[in-house]
């Protein structure tokens, strides 16, 4: 059985005092009798005050990206060895604003993938087609040549202990949530793709369904078969909002 993994994607947003209280509330509000697993991804600047603030709590911390390499000269980025230090848990790459905004490409997400790993983090890999893509029936290619970057870079047995994140590009951050139908379709093609090279590791994977997802909308979407969580952005800033998806999970 997998169990479903919430996390909050808080991306570019918060001053000291709002994660202060956005903290407080959903510790309050969090219950360890909860199904899901529970993370948050504040801003590299907040991750040593949620780590302090969350210690003690069954909340986990994950990061928005992290370093392709471990150390070095590699001037306004962050090692994964760091953010361990700093009680990192889960680290995401290949956000859709990684990958389109800062023009990120596949190898490179797959290599700051590895080096989440090597560094002891559990990556969250985003994958997702443009509308486009979509729209030109691309989808499973684009989001295959996602994974398999991954794949080529450490092999199928690289994607164990890592979750993967559908996020179709379109949806985040524009209110439009892909129907639990279109989600959960992509969402088996990912699973029956990984299942072709290794059932077991297929079968364990913690797939996320990222993309406008709300209080309102998602325990349809966590009712899938193949939905095993979700990456939330504009709802994670809500305690309330979040609490009510992480319920759900
Ligand atoms: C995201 O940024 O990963 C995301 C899913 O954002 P939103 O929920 O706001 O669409």
């Amino acid at each position: 059985m997998r169990q479903p993994l919430v996390a909050g994607n808080w991306k570019m947003n918060g001053t000291k005092a709002s994660v202060e209280s956005l903290l407080s509330e959903l510790k309050a509000g969090f219950s360890d009798a909860l199904n899901a697993e529970v993370a948050v991804c504040p801003s590299y600047i907040f991750l040593e005050q949620a780590a302090a603030a969350l210690k003690g709590t069954g909340i986990a911390l994950g990061s928005q990206n992290v370093c392709d390499q471990d150390k070095g000269a590699f001037t306004g980025e962050v090692s994964a060895p760091m953010l361990k230090e700093a009680g990192v848990k889960y680290a995401i790459v290949g956000h859709s604003e990684r990958r389109h905004v800062y023009g990120e490409a596949d190898a490179l997400v797959a290599a700051r993938f590895a080096a989440a790993k090597r560094g002891g983090l559990i990556p969250i890999l985003c994958v997702g087609e443009k509308l486009e893509e979509r729209e030109a029936n691309i989808t499973e290619k684009v989001v295959a040549a996602q994974i398999d970057a991954v794949i080529d870079l450490l092999g199928i047995e690289g994607l164990q202990g890592s979750v993967i994140a559908y996020e179709p590009v379109w949806a985040i951050g524009t209110g439009k949530t892909a129907s639990p139908e279109q989600a959960q379709a992509v969402h088996a093609f990912i699973r029956a793709k990984l299942a072709k090279q290794d059932a077991a590791l297929a079968d364990s994977m913690q797939i996320l369904y990222g993309g406008s997802m709300n209080a309102a909308n998602a325990a349809d979407l966590l009712s899938q078969a193949d939905i095993d969580g979700g990456l939330i952005g504009g709802a994670a800033l809500k305690a309330e909002d979040f609490l009510t998806i992480c319920r759900a999970g």
